[in-house]
């Protein structure tokens, strides 16, 4: 019986991670779900699961938890700091499936705990990845990535050949947008933009996609996971979506992952490692998908993979710089504020505009980040006016 948390477990990569582990009741126990405030979704899981203990983010929807989960034996709690301290319980395994830098804390609370934590919420370790990975390796704590690039390295990585790796290529499908141009891209809507067409996820990831920041956000997150060089590190535009990453080794050998374009095969690699576990989608039919095309990422038509790359080569404060804007901004895109060219604008602006020291602790982390939303909550307002 492995005991597991379930941080973000109303999202998408939190469904798809509940789906598995009802599906092997007599492997998994749950100890807590957490969620921002779908009070409906997230006491319908506790339910089914008997968590121990069930918690929203937003206090103002704990009353609502309280009702939907009155009568069982499920504890409830309510606010950010809930949250932490529920990620900090004993659990063998905890996904960190929040959305964004919101995330951050809780993930860093698994961490200290020493145990298993898969790692889907990205915007995390980008914004703290030397604090987040000294972390890692002062508790011993196993860190298991679920983005399904990174959990493609991880299978692909030869653990006695680490110091034979030429490159790392983290192929992307290109988002809905591959072939639009720059003046098309300019009238997008939101609508649009969360329509990706090979996976399904939640709408903030889905705009990354598009705008090909989620790539960027990539390449800094298995930076940190893999401990690689810039330089080591390539993005390939693979429109199918079935290889899901590629190493390259010096004697010229390429080692790729190939699976579908669903989440639970990444998420059910991490729930049974070391072991492995079967998953109920129908096996790849290579036959039937018939060819696997690639093609160079276009910086200009999307400047945010740029962005990326810049802060990904200048390490420091940058990364959390541009996580945190793009934050605020795809925010703004999703509600219509701005439109989608100028989240990369905005991300631009705020980088050019904020030069904080390297932060070298937690605090010092979300202080560059709440600098960094200040700065891009001001130019969305410019934009809007
Ligand atoms: P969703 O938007 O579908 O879900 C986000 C989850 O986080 C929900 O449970 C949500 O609760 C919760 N949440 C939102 N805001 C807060 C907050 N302020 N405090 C605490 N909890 C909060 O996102 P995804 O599942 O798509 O993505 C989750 C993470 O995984 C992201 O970092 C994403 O980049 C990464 N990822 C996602 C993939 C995918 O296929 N979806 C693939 C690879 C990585 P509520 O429902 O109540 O709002």
């Amino acid at each position: 019986m492995k005991t597991v948390t379930i941080l973000g477990a109303t999202g998408s990569v939190g469904t798809s991670t509940l789906d598995l582990i009802e599906r092997s009741p007599e492997q998994f126990e749950v100890i807590a779900l957490t969620a921002n405030c779908d009070v409906a979704k997230l006491a319908d899981a506790a339910r089914r699961t008997r968590a121990k203990r069930a918690v929203v983010a937003d206090e103002t929807c704990l009353p609502a938890l309280r009702d939907a989960l009155a009568g069982t034996d499920t504890e409830v709690a309510g606010g950010p700091a809930a949250v932490a301290e529920t990620a900090a319980m004993d659990a063998d395994w905890t996904m960190a499936a929040i959305v964004g830098c919101a995330g951050l804390k809780p993930v860093m609370a698994a961490i200290e705990q020493g145990r298993a934590v898969a790692l889907a919420n990205k915007e995390a370790l980008v914004s703290a990845g030397d604090v987040m990975m000294a972390a890692v390796a002062r508790t011993g704590a196993t860190l298991l990535p679920v983005d399904s690039e990174h959990n493609a390295i991880f299978q692909c990585l030869e653990p006695a050949n680490r110091d034979r790796v030429r490159r790392v290529i983290l192929t992307a499908s290109g988002g809905p947008f591959r072939e639009r141009s720059l003046d098309e891209m300019r009238r997008i809507t939101p609508a649009q933009a969360v329509a990706h067409p090979n996976w399904s996820m939640g709408a903030k990831i889905s705009v990354d996609s598009a705008s090909m920041m989620n790539k960027g956000l990539e390449l800094i997150e298995a930076r940190h996971l893999f401990a690689l060089r810039p330089d080591q590190l390539d993005v390939l535009v693979h429109r199918q979506s079935v290889i899901h990453s590629l190493v390259e080794y010096v004697d010229g050998s390429l080692l790729a992952q190939l699976g579908p374009p669903d989440m639970r095969v990444p998420i059910a690699h991490a729930l049974a490692w070391p072991d492995r576990m079967a998953t109920p989608m129908a096996p790849l039919d290579l036959a039937a998908i018939g060819r696997l095309d690639f093609e160079a990422a276009d910086m200009v038509r999307f400047p945010a993979l740029a962005l990326a790359r810049a802060a990904l080569e200048a390490g420091g404060a940058r990364p959390a710089i541009l996580n945190a804007a793009n934050e605020v901004a795809v925010a703004a895109f999703l509600a219509g504020t701005i439109g989608f060219l100028e989240i990369a604008a905005i991300v631009a602006d705020t980088m050019d505009s904020y030069d904080p020291g390297a932060p070298d602790t937690l605090d010092a982390v979300l202080e560059v980040d709440a600098g960094a939303r200040r700065i891009a909550g001001d130019r969305v307002l410019a934009k809007a006016a």
